[in-house]
């Protein structure tokens, strides 16, 4: 059964039109209370007002997106990158953020081979984890579609997702974000999902648009395109997940177009009907 006040709103799907001030409030307006993050918008605020806002709305903030991007085959490049996911995981600290999601990076030019850029990034996952436990914030692995492996992220699906947690073992600190634009095609979804049990720290619906124009950008609004997002949803849920259900639409054709009270109505109304 779904549950209604599971909802949680992604502040990316309103990422054109409102600030995170306006986001939270505007969320609060709609008698939501569960948003997640995004970072170059809470930059824009600044870490300790929005805390404050966050709390006074008495929001749960169920993750902040994003950080990663540590596969530069350059030594002093990925440790740049590894610190940077370190401030994000203090960021997420700061908003009590339920998890950090975290996207790998793609396979660089200089180094054409997938399986040792693969292995360096699980091992620079690995170098995170310290940091993480002393923050107290769970890294979510977020596996990406495989076609952007190449500028966005190697862990391509919840199995290389669940083959790095295995390998890192660091279970407390170490999650997955299951996204159904991404996973949707898999046919090992239902086995890699239920293989991943308590891991699974985020669950982000959307929809994959049949006409889509962009791989990144173009996402569909939950019963819009051709993911069953209610069976996904289901095996999410056998798997032992029980957290927030998350809203999270990139689309510059469409929702970042549009008023965002009609965005966040569409949604919650979305919700109750497709997932
Ligand atoms: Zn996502």
């Amino acid at each position: 059964m779904l549950d209604e006040k599971l909802l949680s709103i992604n502040q990316v799907t309103v990422l054109r039109q409102w600030s995170l001030p306006e986001t939270i409030e505007g969320l609060a307006r709609h008698g939501l209370s569960a948003i997640s993050v995004w970072r170059e918008k809470l930059h824009e605020t600044g870490v300790d007002e929005a805390a404050r806002m966050l709390d006074d709305h008495a929001m749960t903030v169920t993750g902040l997106c994003f950080a990663g991007m540590i596969t530069s085959p350059d030594a002093a490049e990925a440790e740049k990158a590894r610190d940077d996911v370190r401030r994000a995981l203090d960021e997420a600290a700061a908003i009590k953020a339920g998890c950090l999601v975290f996207v790998a990076g793609g396979v660089d030019p200089r180094d054409k081979d997938l399986a040792s850029t693969r292995a360096r990034a699980r091992d620079g996952v690995a170098a995170l984890v310290p940091h993480a436990r002393a923050a107290g914030v769970r890294i979510a692995l977020e596996p990406l579609h495989p076609m952007i492996c190449a500028n966005r992220s190697v862990i391509s699906s919840v199995g290389i997702a669940n083959d790095w947690c295995d390998a890192i073992d660091a279970e407390d600190v170490l999650g997955i974000a299951v996204d159904t634009y991404a996973v949707w095609w898999d046919p090992h979804l239902e086995a890699e999902i239920g293989r991943a049990g308590k891991r699974i720290c985020a669950f982000h619906i959307n929809d994959w648009l049949a006409d889509t124009r962009d791989l990144r950008l173009d996402r569909g609004m939950m019963g819009d395109g051709v993911i069953d997002i209610p069976r996904i949803r289901r095996w999410v849920e056998a798997a032992g997940y029980r957290g927030f259900n998350e809203v999270e639409i990139f689309s510059e054709r469409n929702w970042w177009k549009r008023d965002p009270v009609e965005v966040v109505d569409t949604c919650i109304e979305r919700y109750r009907n497709f997932v």
